[in-house]
């Protein structure tokens, strides 16, 4: 790591952008294996604590392959991110299934790649029975309504369209468990993004007071909770990271008090983070086209909102460097913008960067997570290329830009010759 955050320096990056045309997404293993490590440490009290990586933060297969050799599952939720955990080796409980509105077909693959299927509604119980059958573990995703208060990307628990009430919770267990089902565990995701880190220890309390109460009526054994992911991470300056020695050290007190005082473990904690695993270590790098000055002063990329809509979509804070400039005071408030024809496409909005001339290669943090997966062909934009920086340095291409041909792939040209009007 350099001063500023970053895993490279201006020359190394020009270098890299000379065999690998901008804009790019940029990983860092280094640092992504390193935190990695931090999380399984400040859970190594937990046996069998397990993070299954949200492959839908940063769904690349290349990606995954090193969060699998941290020991990490893959959480999925939909055909696509099944075949990819199948492609990198990921199968049977190294993948929690937790999707909504399922189809048939993406149940019939969890099943057959014996995945842990997480139930979003009481009525896929009969659902899942009649297109695969009766599993073998149930699971149910819990949603809290007005118990508790979520945070502003997620919203509302009660208007969300996701889980299981307490009353369907306590019909399911005992369904499942007079169906001859002897094994189960319990989930729920109820913020995102969240720099609250009492709010973890929170999730997990009012998970094991569902545990203790289910496990005495209707009396089924749980092996897992699932407390979630939507740890967030600092995108502003002044943010700081979630403590996880606070959060793990805090839901180990509520373990022994609520769980092993009462004769309930030994009792897993698993976990389904996307954003702070990747989200911070991935970075978009893009050169400056044009300065224009008319009402404000606009500095247009070669990268647009195709290659991060966090900000368009959200208002997203997400910092800049003008590589090369670190050390320079602000000379200038900039909306930083790309070339799609939405007047939303800006990164930042009244920015104060140093003076930025064409030419000037920006790196734009915190792009690791929900960044290039949120991708888009909107105005015949193409999805950059993803780089993955090695610890040695190595530059691997883990995923090439899009061209044209990609994105006319789906038409039949062909057709359209014949087709007469
Ligand atoms: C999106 C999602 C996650 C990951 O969220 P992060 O904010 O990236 O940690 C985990 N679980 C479910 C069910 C999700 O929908």
């Amino acid at each position: 790591m350099t001063g500023n955050g970053l895993p490279f320096r201006q020359q190394q990056l020009e270098e890299i952008a000379e065999r690998y045309p901008t804009p790019f997404h940029i990983y860092d293993e280094r640092a992504i294996r390193e935190n990695a490590v931090r999380l399984k440490e400040a859970f190594a009290w937990n046996e069998g604590f397990k993070e299954y990586f949200a492959v839908k933060a940063t769904p690349n297969p290349y990606i995954m392959k090193l969060l699998q050799a941290e020991g990490f599952g893959s959480d999925c939720s939909s055909m696509a991110e099944l075949l990819l955990s199948e492609t990198v080796g990921i199968t049977g409980e190294n993948i929690m299934f937790t999707s909504n509105d399922t189809p048939a077909e993406e149940f019939q693959k969890a099943c057959a790649l014996g995945a842990i299927i997480n139930l979003d509604d009481i009525t896929h119980f009969d659902f899942l029975e009649k297109n695969v059958g009766i599993p073998e573990l149930a699971c149910f995703r819990y949603n809290p309504g007005p118990l508790r208060e979520g945070n502003t990307i997620i919203g509302h628990p009660e208007e969300a369209k996701y889980g299981f009430t307490k009353n369907q919770l306590a019909e399911g267990y005992a369904a499942a468990k007079a169906q001859g089902i002897n094994r189960f565990g319990i989930h729920t995701m109820v913020a995102s993004n969240e720099l609250n880190a009492q709010y973890f220890i929170d999730t997990a309390e009012m998970l094991f007071s569902l545990v203790a109460e289910f496990s005495r009526d209707p009396g089924v054994r749980f092996e897992f909770v699932n407390i979630g992911g939507g740890i967030g991470i600092p995108y502003k300056p002044e943010d700081n990271a979630v403590d996880l020695d606070f959060v793990s050290n805090g839901i180990h007190e509520l373990y022994s008090s609520m769980i092993e005082a009462n004769g309930l473990a030994p009792l897993r904690i698993l976990m389904e983070c996307g954003r702070m695993i990747t989200g911070p270590y991935g970075f978009l790098v893009s050169r400056v086209r044009h300065i224009k000055n008319t009402y404000k002063k606009f500095v247009g990329l070669d990268a647009c909102m195709a290659d991060l809509m966090r900000p368009a979509l959200y208002g997203a804070y997400h910092h800049i460097t003008v590589m090369g400039k670190e050390e320079e005071p602000a000379a200038g408030i900039y909306d930083v913008t790309g070339s799609l024809c939405e007047n939303n496409d800006k990164f930042a909005i009244d920015r104060e960067l140093p003076e930025i001339e064409p030419g000037d290669l920006l790196v734009i943090h915190d792009a690791g997570a929900h960044g290039h997966a949120m991708g888009f062909n909107y105005n015949g934009k193409l999805r950059s290329a993803e780089l993955l920086m090695r610890p040695d340095g190595e530059i691997v291409e883990i995923r090439r830009a899009e061209t044209t041909r990609d994105l006319f792939a789906t038409l039949d040209l062909d057709g359209l010759t014949a087709f007469q009007v």
